[in-house]
């Protein structure tokens, strides 16, 4: 199927979860019967050889596919689960087998149950956890007297200190959403964890969590879904339906600059079959400093602020190691190094505890390791770090946590420089300036994607389809 001649062109530049899940849902309205609208032609305009982005998956110890970045979505926020079953994925679908993590700090302390992102629900498991002195739990406790804090800081440790103590900070939301979003928890928005930020609105973020919890529909069901193939099974249903519709991915073709040409949009890239490309609305969802390059002469005030986007790079180490050696931590699905505790490794995850399909048939276990973080003073350093020294760090370190020799069978190392959005405080302020000044300067250009409003799968998915949606309204506009 290809589009008509007369077709408005738009083009979508980055084809990671938030690039394809836009050009999908462009396609899907404007190939729909009820779509009144003139046609559109889509091209979605990748600089790597294969789309995905941070979405990347490979064979590793015989099992089919084992992600190399992301390995699973949240399922409360129902976007991406609602594409994935759109897309004809349902059945591909599968849930953690257990939950339950820990958390490093001297020793591996389970999680006390009923927290929310960390944050105590109530004192009666925490109070029994080894993880918490008993000046800081008695110092959580007091959380539901505290009078409101008022208006606060847009800073999760900040607010999390104020309402439960240092200890509640440092030894619970820090190594939950730090291992989220490879953050340092005293410098990132509270306003950009949703979940956090609702806690603020009431007086007691404790009674507002037990609130929350209880009347959570979701309580008794998975927390998180994945596809048995990796998440490269979405991405890859995405390229294949967004091909079946009519819409073009070019892949090796990075855009280098954008620029008004009349009511439309330039387009130049660095290859020799595609090098210029007339768009009428774009989508941009590459990552900041990338967006910040191409959008400088488009708009300058847009390309400083995407230009000031802190990043933190992180190295994912995937291994295979004898089950006996580490058997005994079967039932935990990982643990996070709290950040006193921490050199390298920052969270482990035991992949074959968590995922049945991750199980290797020798009876052996595989685990993720994540290294690197904000604000750590050697994250950017260990990207230098041959292979064989990174694998070594980490079972070094892992032995030590688990206090227990593991050997590494076959391993992976997979680098992510530059992977994770910092939402520093006023991230929000900053994006909506960004949108702001392009509504002005650049109609029918439009930003989305995990450096502006959320880093978690379904908010990309969920900015993805915005963003279509947006340019349909522009579209329409543009005819009238
Ligand atoms: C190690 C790791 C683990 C993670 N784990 C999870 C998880 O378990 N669950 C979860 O929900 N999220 C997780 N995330 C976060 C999530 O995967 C990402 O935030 C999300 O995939 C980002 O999608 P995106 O489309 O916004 O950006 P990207 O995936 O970065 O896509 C942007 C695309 O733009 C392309 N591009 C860049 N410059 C240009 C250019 N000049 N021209 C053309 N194309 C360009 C890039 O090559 C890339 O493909 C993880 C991330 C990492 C790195």
């Amino acid at each position: 199927m290809s589009p008509p001649a007369d077709a408005q062109h738009v083009v979508i530049i980055g084809a990671g979860i938030t690039g394809l899940t836009a050009a999908y849902r462009l396609l899907t309205i404007t190939t729909a019967d009820d779509y009144l609208g003139t046609p559109v032609s889509v091209t979605v305009i990748e600089s790597d050889s294969e789309v995905g982005g941070k979405i990347r998956s490979s064979p590793f110890a015989g099992i089919i596919e084992i992600d190399e970045g992301a390995d699973a979505y949240l399922m409360r926020v129902p976007q991406a689960v609602a594409l994935s079953r759109e897309l004809g994925l349902g059945l591909e679908m599968t849930n953690p087998t257990t939950g339950h993590a820990a958390v490093m700090r001297k020793k591996l302390h389970r999680i006390p149950e009923g927290l929310m992102l960390g944050v105590p629900t109530g004192m009666n498991s925490l109070a029994k956890s080894g993880l918490i002195s008993w000046r800081g739990k008695i110092r959580a406790a007091m959380e539901p007297i505290l009078p409101s804090s008022g208006s606060h800081d847009d800073c999760v440790g900040t607010f999390i200190r104020q309402r439960f103590g240092k200890e509640v900070q440092q030894f619970l939301v820090d190594p939950l959403v730090g291992s989220i979003y490879a953050a340092d928890t005293q410098n990132f928005s509270l306003a950009m964890v949703p979940q956090l930020a609702d806690l603020a609105e009431g007086r007691s973020a404790l009674l507002t969590a037990r609130a929350r919890k209880k009347s959570s529909p979701a309580r008794q069901t998975p927390i998180f879904e994945t596809p048995r193939g990796g998440l490269t099974v979405l991405t890859r249903a995405l390229q294949q339906a967004i091909r079946s519709m009519g819409g073009s991915i070019v892949t090796d073709t990075k855009v280098e600059k954008v620029s008004r040409r009349h009511k439309a949009y330039l387009i130049v890239t660095d290859s020799q079959t595609h090098p210029e490309i007339i768009a009428d609305s774009m989508i941009v969802t590459s990552p900041a400093g990338a967006s910040a390059t191409m959008l400088s002469e488009l708009d300058e005030q847009v390309s400083t602020s995407l230009a000031t986007t802190d990043y933190a790079s992180v190295v994912m180490v995937t291994v295979k190691t004898q089950e006996t050696e580490i058997a005994s931590f079967r039932g935990l699905s990982g643990y996070l190094v709290a950040k006193p505790d921490q050199e390298r490794v920052t969270a482990v995850s035991f992949g074959s505890n968590k995922w049945a399909h991750w199980q290797p048939n020798d009876g052996s276990m595989i685990l993720r390791v994540s290294l690197g973080r904000d604000g750590a003073a050697t994250h950017d350093l260990i990207h230098e770090w041959e292979d064989e020294r990174l694998v070594t760090q980490v079972i070094d370190e892992i032995s030590r946590h688990t206090q227990t020799a593991i050997t590494a069978d076959i391993s992976r190392v997979t680098r992510w420089p530059n992977a994770f959005p910092q939402y520093r405080p006023g991230h929000l302020a900053h994006v909506e300036k960004i949108e702001r000044s392009l509504t002005h300067s650049s109609p029918g250009v439009f930003i989305a994607g995990a450096n502006m409003r959320g880093i978690g799968i379904p908010a990309c998915v969920a900015q993805g389809e915005n963003s279509a949606k947006s340019v349909v309204e522009f579209l329409a506009h543009l005819r009238d």
